[in-house]
């Protein structure tokens, strides 16, 4: 725990499983409600002079911790591959990109502007000011584990809030290592405290305590849901990430290489745990057979592994339960007339034996019925499934009460914006499965979430203050 720049040791200790090996791989403290009031108390005393600090002197420190995460990358990388399983390579990638976010806002930091409002009575004066909100709870999943914390706690110091921030159990570590970095440049006691524990009785803290003003969470629309009734009360900001049912949608017109390595990346890299991954694909009629075998040649070339290793590029998923939901879906699936063109087992063999490896999976001749097609799959499974007009294809993939993410490829430039205007996701991606980028805005419509995240929405750590002055 690191509550008002100290280091907190607990009785109670959780264990740490490495999903790739079965093995604990490490011990965290945990704490509990007493700890939590304390963290707060601290981010509510340590607020009131960092928000009267400049935005430049904010971003100095912000720019800091982005060059020290980048001088540790190989060594957040390994904590990060350690404790949740994901390709090393990728993991790479998560620490560069966690340490643009603090670079970027950084820089967001220094451009909080307000308005001068053109005044309807000669007397008055009126201008229109941005001030942080106060205290912000940050809650994350595991399946990001440094850049979801890297997002949220980079703009919220950036605009001036303190945080108290609550890692999933899955992987406390990374966050652990995080807030040394925070420790080693120099942010100041109280601005930034972490506490690890039990989700709900911790959370139940951080939504009853009215110094508390927003709360930024990561992670699926069942939880997102009893934050919003579990706030409303001490009628909190919200911000919600959840999670996402997208559409992939290829035309026939499509350039069916691109397609098919777009796909095979999107939705098997990380073994499917990825909130923007595909998961459901549209193929039009015409191209069905060829998409669909080029699509199995194409998965039979990942490698299924152990994290470390280089080559992999599919780990393994979280854990024993992760596994039982991918098997009933499958089950259900192919119960319902589904066929497996590839994959639809565990992988126990090699280095994978004593780890939760599921393989890559291709299910064809899905229906719509079938609860991979309605329900977030969050493993290595992609159901493929045929349309036949534009039309049809943009009703049924709208039909959901996700929208986080969708996809299509086509060459034809008039259906690209057709297809980009009516899809109801907070992100479309047109021939391009790969949309992640700082610069932009995330998020999700429908249940998949509340406001925006990166690209210049600092504002949604921030009040807007009118002001009205006769001089
Ligand atoms: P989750 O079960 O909702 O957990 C997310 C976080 O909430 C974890 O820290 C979890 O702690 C905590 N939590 C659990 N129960 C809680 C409660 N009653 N009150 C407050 N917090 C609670 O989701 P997950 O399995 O970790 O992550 C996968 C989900 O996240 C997927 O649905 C995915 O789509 C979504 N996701 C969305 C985005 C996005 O940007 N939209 C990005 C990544 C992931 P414990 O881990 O300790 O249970």
């Amino acid at each position: 725990m690191y509550i008002n720049g100290e280091w907190i040791k607990t009785e109670k200790h959780l264990e740490v499983k490495n999903p790739g090996t079965g093995e604990v791989y490490w011990k965290v403290g945990m704490v509990g409600k007493k700890e939590t009031e304390d963290a707060i108390e601290s981010a509510y005393t340590a607020f009131e002079p960092w928000s009267e600090e400049t935005g430049l002197y904010r971003a100095k420190i912000l720019e800091k911790i982005a060059v020290k995460i980048k001088e540790r990358q190989e060594g957040l990388a390994k904590v990060i591959t350690n404790e949740m399983g994901k390709p090393i390579t990728l993991a790479r990638t998560e620490v560069a990109k966690s340490a643009d976010y603090f670079k970027w806002f950084a820089e967001e930091a220094r451009r909080v502007y307000g308005d001068v409002i053109p005044t309807p009575a000669k007397n008055k004066r009126m201008t229109a000011i941005k001030q942080p909100v106060g205290v912000v709870a940050v809650i994350t999943p595991w399946n990001f584990p440094l850049l979801m914390l890297a997002r949220k706690v980079a703009t919220a110091l950036a605009a001036g809030c303190t945080v108290v921030v609550r890692p999933s159990s899955e992987t406390p570590t990374i966050a652990i290592e995080l807030f040394e970095i925070f420790e080693e440049c120099g942010l100041p006691n109280g601005v930034a405290n972490l506490i690890i524990g039990p989700a709900s009785e911790l959370s139940d803290v951080l939504l009853k305590n009215e110094k508390v003003k927003k709360i930024t969470f990561t992670g699926s629309t069942a939880i997102g849901k009893e934050l919003i009734k579990g706030s409303a009360d001490t009628v909190k900001r919200l911000s919600l990430e959840l999670g996402g049912n997208a559409p992939f949608i290829v035309f026939e017109d499509a350039d069916l290489e691109k397609a098919v390595e777009g796909l095979a990346y999107l939705k098997f890299r990380q073994a499917g745990q990825v909130c923007v991954t595909a998961n459901r694909v549209y193929i039009q009629d015409s191209i069905y057979e060829e998409f669909e075998k080029k699509f199995v040649e194409k998965v039979a070339e990942l490698k299924v592994g152990l994290g470390i290793d280089e080559q992999s590029l599919v780990g393994p998923v979280i854990n024993e339960k992760a596994i039982t939901k991918i098997e009933n879906l499958i089950e259900d699936a192919v119960e319902k007339g589904a066929e497996t063109k590839y994959g639809g087992h565990r992988v126990t063999d090699g280095e994978c034996a004593k780890g939760t490896f599921f393989s890559p999976t291709i299910l064809s001749n899905v229906t719509e019925d079938m609860k991979v097609m309605k329900e977030e799959i969050f493993g290595p499974v992609a159901p493929i499934i045929r349309f036949n007009s534009e039309e049809e294809v943009i009703k049924r993939a709208n039909n959901t009460n996700y929208g986080l993410t969708a996809y299509c490829y086509t060459k034809d430039l008039a259906r690209i914006y057709r297809v980009s205007e009516k899809l109801e996701y907070g992100v479309v991606g047109i021939n391009d499965s790969a949309t992640s980028v700082i610069e932009s805005p995330f998020g999700g419509m429908k249940e998949s979430g509340l406001g925006r995240e990166g690209g210049k929405h600092i504002d949604e750590f921030l009040e807007t203050k009118f002001i009205s002055i006769i001089p």
